[in-house]
């Protein structure tokens, strides 16, 4: 029962172990969630941005860009200066990027490439390592885009790149534009890299928002399990009480058993069966060590007269009142009164020499003399009286035979010497 008991602490140890290790990693889970879902956010944002912007420039190449060429108009990336102009399609697109960039977090749109127009050699080329990375990976998979992310002083920013691929309507121009830097352009050729540049900081609050709502489930669902978690601990504690109170009542139960088996149900000492127990012990250590070893049995004088004189019941009173009065001439705790059957009782007195014994023996007798318990009937004395027989050895070679043979012999002789006396008897 205690082990199981044990167990059940180990568990509880174990589940509010396993508990916080839960939260923790319930808490881990919603910060990585929160910048995964950013980052994804992030990407789908450039992704939308730089197809807008590819979709806006064809559109604007074929549908304006080409019949306002037939009616001989300037297409020139210098269009605010000049007359009867309109923007180049790239200088456009570059234009619609900076306006749509206001409405997607302060994103930034930039075209690049390897053949920049004369005005635009500065910001146009290849000018530091995630352009030049860039043009490699589109050059060999115009699909698939190229991003990174990058801690700046500002926050995280993500650059996501695209390929700007020559399209039909524009070859034919860029082929003949007097200040193009390549004039063999050939149809799905890789013309550029349009990269959108997005600050995630601006799109912190949407993903917050989604986050919270996260959260909030997260939150509602930890509750629901430290609510589950406060009742199970409590019934288990309920559960726990309830066993040690069984485990309490089973001792005391076994304990009750114990007294039962080994105790006299009349007098309240020791049975026949404690007796023989404990004699078997104390034999076994006087052989051991060579102490003596000493038994005192005495016997109730005319007991069969006084139950037939007075009654049994009467007789059961007398029994208990000698015991008593016997059992307060028991001294040593390592001494045993115990009754051995019927209206007889012995002592076993270890570590006891014949001397000892005979103190004790006759302290018995006379005081259950003096208690002068009336006993009309006897034919020797008007009280009762015990006769006793007394034996001790030395416990070398003795069994458990041998030594109650002895004490009885020596309880005869008492008899047959007049009753209310003791005698001892050590050897044949
Ligand atoms: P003696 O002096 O020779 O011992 O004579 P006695 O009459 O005591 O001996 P005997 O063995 O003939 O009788 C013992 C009696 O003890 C018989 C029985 O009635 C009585 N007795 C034994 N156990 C109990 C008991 O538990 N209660 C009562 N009331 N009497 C008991
Ligand atoms: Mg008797
Ligand atoms: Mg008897």
């Amino acid at each position: 029962m205690r082990q199981y008991i044990k167990r059940i602490d180990i568990s509880i140890t174990l589940l509010v172990m396993a508990f916080f290790l839960a939260v923790g990693a319930m808490i881990l889970h919603i910060s990585s969630l929160q910048s995964d879902l950013l980052r994804a956010s992030a990407i789908n944002t450039a992704k939308l941005f730089s197809q807008t912007l590819t979709e806006v420039r064809t559109l604007y190449t074929s549908d304006v860009v080409q019949p306002a060429k037939a009616y001989g108009m300037n297409i020139t990336h210098n269009y605010l200066h000049e007359k009867n102009a309109i923007p180049l399609p790239a200088t456009f697109s570059m234009r619609l990027g900076e306006l749509m960039g206001k409405h997607a977090g302060e994103a930034h749109s930039r075209l690049y490439s390897t053949y920049p127009f004369p005005w635009r050699s500065q910001k146009g080329g290849l000018n530091d390592d995630f352009k030049k990375r860039a043009w490699d990976e589109l050059s060999r998979d115009q699909s698939k885009p190229y991003k990174q992310f990058f801690e700046t002083e500002q926050g995280l920013i993500l650059r996501y790149a695209v390929a700007d691929v020559m399209r039909p309507a524009c070859v034919n121009c860029h082929n003949s534009h007097p200040q193009s830097p390549y004039r063999n352009w050939k149809e799905g050729d890789l013309r550029g890299v349009l990269e959108i540049n997005l600050p995630l900081e601006g799109l912190n609050q949407q993903t917050s928002d989604q986050v919270a709502k996260i959260r909030l489930v997260y939150s509602l669902v930890g509750l629901a399990i430290v609510v589950g978690f406060v009742l199970a601990i409590h019934r288990v504690k309920l559960a726990k009480k309830s066993l040690s109170l069984r485990s309490e009542e089973l001792e005391e139960a076994n304990q009750q058993l114990k007294d039962i088996s080994e105790l006299d149900a009349l007098t309240q000492i020791a049975n026949r069966r404690c007796y023989d127990t404990r004699l078997g012990l104390e034999l076994a250590a006087a052989k051991r060590s060579g102490s003596p070893l000493s038994i005192v049995l005495f016997d109730i004088d005319y007991f069969k007269l006084y139950n037939d004189g007075y009654g049994h019941e009467r007789g059961d009173e007398a029994l208990i009142q000698v015991v008593k009065v016997a059992n307060s001439c028991i001294m040593r705790e390592t001494d045993l009164l115990a009754r051995y059957g019927g209206e007889e009782f012995v002592a076993l007195l270890p570590f006891t020499d014949s001397d000892g014994a005979t103190i004790i023996a006759e302290i018995i007798r006379s005081k259950i003399e003096a208690a002068a318990i009336p006993h009309e009937y006897a034919r020797h004395h008007e009280f009762i009286t015990v006769s006793i027989g007394i034996t001790t050895r030395s416990g070398v070679d003795l069994d458990t035979g041998d030594l109650f043979k002895y004490a009885d012999s020596a309880l005869y002789k008492a008899k047959a010497n007049g009753r209310n006396r003791c005698e001892t008897e050590n050897s044949e």
